[in-house]
């Protein structure tokens, strides 16, 4: 048998070996170490959003502070520029404790973990320290692991993402514009809707970071909401479409020329119109039937027939090819004082004057108080 020796350093192969390359086991991992990294990296985040670039996109952060988000940004900034030696092809992250308990790395893979050591600013560029520790295996003989660490500076700077920077210059690609059919937006209507856009928006700005709201415009007929995206525009306006019914529609109007690509530039307005009936009206329809409106939402409305007290549900189209329409009534409160076969007798409560209709086909009680409706000359009992 031929005795072999370590050409580094001279130990024989039976002590320091198998040899790789010529080398013993200790100098193959020293001459061929693996962390190739800088020695400082670099980011940045919004001084606005506290967003920062992730995999080349800007990216909210998972926190609201500022020393977390500067942390966050930082170890993803490190994570990104992680750099090793070729023939490790696959590397994981770990704790700092699970690279300490491991001894064993398939060939071709690396652990790689990042120790916070210390910031050595507190206000912008922060100055953080990491220990960047790697533990790999890079050759089938190789008995002892890689085990590198180096210290290294990440200086995260404050900027302001291109979002940002066009939500601060004012801009905005969409106007969703909520009004209602035939009258005013309410007041208690203008409250739901802002509820309701807000909320939308949270979700929205999720998957969409150009959906924030530049400005809210009130106006008499209602609100107007500038938005930096359309997409989110008409998506919002279908969230309230849902809740509160209504219909959406489209106008693009031509506000000048993008000077780059030299094509026209539109601004879109996205329109809701909720509908015209509210819970609480008292509306007909072409038979003269009377109902009372008791619920409005995206797909209809939940009408109670004023003659018999039964409650019917219509979506949007049979309430327009009905031609429902809000009706003129007077209403008061008056007690039933006696229940006949077909007639009711009651009392105004505000005049004590007494008068009978028709007995209706539901329960009434003598002594219960009822709201009483009259349109065109007919009374209805609406409820107690
Ligand atoms: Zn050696
Ligand atoms: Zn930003």
């Amino acid at each position: 048998m031929i005795m072999r020796f370590c050409y580094r350093c001279g130990i024989s192969e039976e002590d320091g070996g198998p040899l790789i390359d010529g080398l013993c086991q200790v100098c193959f991992v020293r001459e061929n170490p693996v962390l190739k990294m800088p020695d400082v990296v670099e980011t940045a985040i919004c001084g606005n959003c506290g967003s920062y670039v992730r995999a080349g996109r800007w990216v909210d952060p998972q926190s609201y502070d500022v020393e977390d988000i500067v942390r966050e940004a930082g170890e993803v900034a490190l994570s990104e520029s992680v750099r090793l030696d070729e023939r490790v092809r696959k590397f994981r992250i770990v704790a700092p404790e699970e690279i300490e308990a491991a001894d064993e790395v398939p060939v071709g893979e690396a652990l790689v973990s990042f120790e916070f050591l210390s910031r050595h600013t507190d206000s912008f560029p922060f100055i953080l320290s990491y220990r960047v520790r790697v533990k790999a295996r890079i050759h089938p003989d190789q008995r002892i692991l890689h085990d590198e660490s180096r210290v290294v500076e990440v200086r995260v700077t404050q900027t302001v993402c291109p979002r940002c920077q066009k939500f601060l210059g004012g801009y905005f690609e969409a106007i969703l514009q909520v009004r209602a059919e035939g009258r005013k937006l309410a007041d208690d209507e203008r409250k739901r809707v802002s509820r309701i856009v807000e909320r939308a928006v949270d979700r929205v700005m999720k998957r969409d970071r150009m959906g924030f709201i530049q400005d809210t415009i009130e106006k008499e007929e209602g609100l107007d909401f500038y938005m930096g995206s359309k997409k989110a525009a008409r998506k919002v306006a279908q969230s309230i479409v849902n809740e509160m019914g209504g219909r959406i529609s489209e106008s693009y109007e031509l506000v000048g020329m993008d000077r780059q690509t030299s094509r026209e530039v539109y601004r879109t307005s996205v329109t809701v119109r909720i509908p015209e009936f509210r819970e609480g009206d008292v509306i007909s329809d072409t038979g003269g039937r009377v109902f009372e409106v008791e619920k409005v939402d995206g797909s209809g409305m939940q009408l109670k027939s004023l003659r018999d007290g039964s409650s019917v549900h219509m979506d949007w189209k049979t309430v327009r090819s009905r031609e429902l329409k809000n009706v003129e009534f007077e209403e008061r409160e008056a007690m039933v004082t006696s229940v006949q076969r077909d007639e009711i007798q009651l009392m105004d409560m505000e005049s004590y004057e007494t008068f009978e209709m028709e007995r209706p086909p539901f329960d009434v009680r003598e002594g219960e108080v009822y709201r009483v409706v009259k349109v065109d000359g007919r009374r209805y009992i609406r409820s107690r």
